[in-house]
């Protein structure tokens, strides 16, 4: 057993995926090793919170993750919960965006903005005719010659035309993201657009060729085991507390919030109930602004960079209705609102058509989101005026008039990283800084991918940090 002391702060999805990584590594180098991890909350989970009422679950924060980035599902695996991944109901997978009041669907084919079959696109009363040919003529847009960093806007402009920005992109990322799409850095946060259209030279023909791909490997068994979507048949909360259940080597203490983080010869890590601990290696879990302030003591100019991850704030708010009192038919996973239509909520998702097991068989729950950078300040509305306002979004646009069942608020105060232009290269200098600074690790949502999965790839790739550095 080493006798270093490695500390984590935050007890989120990074947190906790870095100390399971951690003891997952060590166990297999037959070395054993010693962890505390401090969260300052009463619940370890940070932005993941399963709510289970009256026969609803509700997740206040994120609800699936995406199987394509495939960290979060071969973690469930390596847990033992294979069994709880949950697929997507797909006889209802179509999404529609709000057009001059009016809900439309997404065409089929169209993969997160880009268009991969022809005729839905051609069928569709979502895009006018100028804006079809506009996007079909991104086959034949040559690729930008420099590499520097673009906002989403200017990249989807650019190859696609401003329909597709307006109609189907900018509302897709203030749904998933909380983002301004004029300042969103492309590279950060769509990596591999950027590198379909150095590779293809057409975001078009790289989609269709990851569909090809995609394809053959599926009709190699029959349906492919996972969907775009995926989640856990009890929750996500599920997947934080299974990885606390598989601890060993960690002491997890909660309601512990750090208050500072000194560097001697060792770290000296001080709580703000007046406890000091002494840690060979500290890793940062933390929002990137709370670690800037508990770095304020070791080097201001690591924490004015920190800083400069700018976060908005934002609101779920889901309401369960009965069935039958919804003429709605609801034939999607939800919907997304464009700026332009001057709403008060970003989209919805309809979550009992979208996963089993999420209301009683006479019930439908909905979850609509609110805030970002557009629109923060309606994040802080009291309850009833939230309430009322989403009720009078949910009356406008799907015509449901009768009252809910139930209701449930969630706020996120400054939850959502913003990955603008420049991100990737003030990453770079940060590393740089950071690196004068050995046994100092930072992950988590602010820097290298903000979904569920990505956080748990950057855990697991500082847990080999950590031990590297330990010489473990
Ligand atoms: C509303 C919403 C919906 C989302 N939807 C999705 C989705 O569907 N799919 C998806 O993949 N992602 C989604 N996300 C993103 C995803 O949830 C987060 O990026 C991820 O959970 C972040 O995990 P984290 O551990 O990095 O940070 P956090 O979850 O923020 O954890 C950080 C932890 O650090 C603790 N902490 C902070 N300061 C201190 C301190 N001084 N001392 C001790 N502890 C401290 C906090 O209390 C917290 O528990 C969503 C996020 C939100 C807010």
């Amino acid at each position: 057993m080493t006798d270093k002391k490695i500390v984590i702060i935050g007890g989120g999805i990074s947190g906790l995926a870095t100390a399971y990584s951690l003891e997952e590594i060590a166990r297999k180098k037959g070395e054993s090793i010693s962890i505390t991890l401090f969260e300052k909350n009463n619940r370890i989970g940070g932005n993941i919170l399963t709510e289970r009422t009256d026969g609803f679950l509700i997740e206040g924060g994120p609800d699936c993750f995406l199987s394509e980035k495939p960290w979060a599902i071969q973690l469930c695996e390596r847990l033992g919960m294979g069994e709880s991944l949950l697929r997507t109901n797909d006889e209802y997978r179509k999404t529609y965006i709000l057009l001059n009041g009016h809900l439309h669907e997404l065409p089929e084919g169209v993969i997160l903005m880009i268009p991969t079959e022809i005729f839905p696109l051609l069928k569709s009363n979502l895009i006018s005719l100028s804006g079809k040919i506009r996007m079909g003529m991104e086959l034949f847009i040559p690729k930008k010659e420099s590499s520097a960093d673009e906002s989403l806007s200017q990249f989807v402009r650019r190859r696609l035309g401003q329909e597709a920005l307006d109609k189907i992109a900018a509302p897709l990322v203030a749904g998933v993201h909380a983002e301004d799409p004029d300042t969103m850095s492309v590279k950060s946060r769509f990596p591999r657009f950027v590198q379909m259209e150095e590779e293809y030279g057409s975001l078009i023909k790289g989609m269709i060729a990851k569909r090809r791909e995609m394809r053959r490997a599926g009709s190699k068994g029959n349906k492919p085991k996972y969907t775009m979507f995926m989640t856990l048949k009890d929750g996500l909360s599920e997947m934080p507390a299974t990885i606390v259940q598989n601890l060993k080597m960690t002491k997890i203490l909660t309601n512990r919030e750090v208050a500072g983080v000194d560097k001697r010869d060792i770290f000296k890590i001080s709580l703000k109930n007046g406890e000091v601990l002494d840690a060979d290696t500290v890793v940062f879990a933390t929002p990137s602004y709370e670690t800037a302030s508990l770095l304020t003591g070791i080097n201001d100019s690591i924490s004015a960079l920190l800083n400069k991850i700018p976060y908005a704030s934002t609101a779920t708010v889901s309401l369960a209705f009965k069935k039958e009192s919804i003429s709605n038919p609801m034939n999607g996973f939800g919907f997304l609102v464009p700026r332009q239509e001057k709403r008060r909520i970003t989209g919805a998702t309809w979550v009992s058509r979208k996963f089993s097991y999420r209301s009683p068989d006479d019930s439908v729950l909905i979850r609509c989101f609110i805030g970002g950078s557009h629109n923060e300040k309606l994040v802080f509305l009291n309850d009833k005026d939230m309430i009322e306002m989403v009720k009078g979004e949910l009356r406008d646009i799907m015509g449901i008039t009768s009252e809910p069942l139930l209701t449930r608020i969630y706020r996120w105060e400054k939850a959502m990283p913003q990955y603008t232009i420049g991100h990737e290269e003030r990453l770079s200098i940060l590393d740089k800084k950071l690196s004068e600074y050995p046994g100092m690790f930072l992950t988590g949502s602010s820097y290298r991918g903000s979904g569920i999965s990505e956080c748990i790839k950057d855990g697991q790739l500082t847990a080999e940090f950590v031990l590297k550095y330990l010489n473990l």
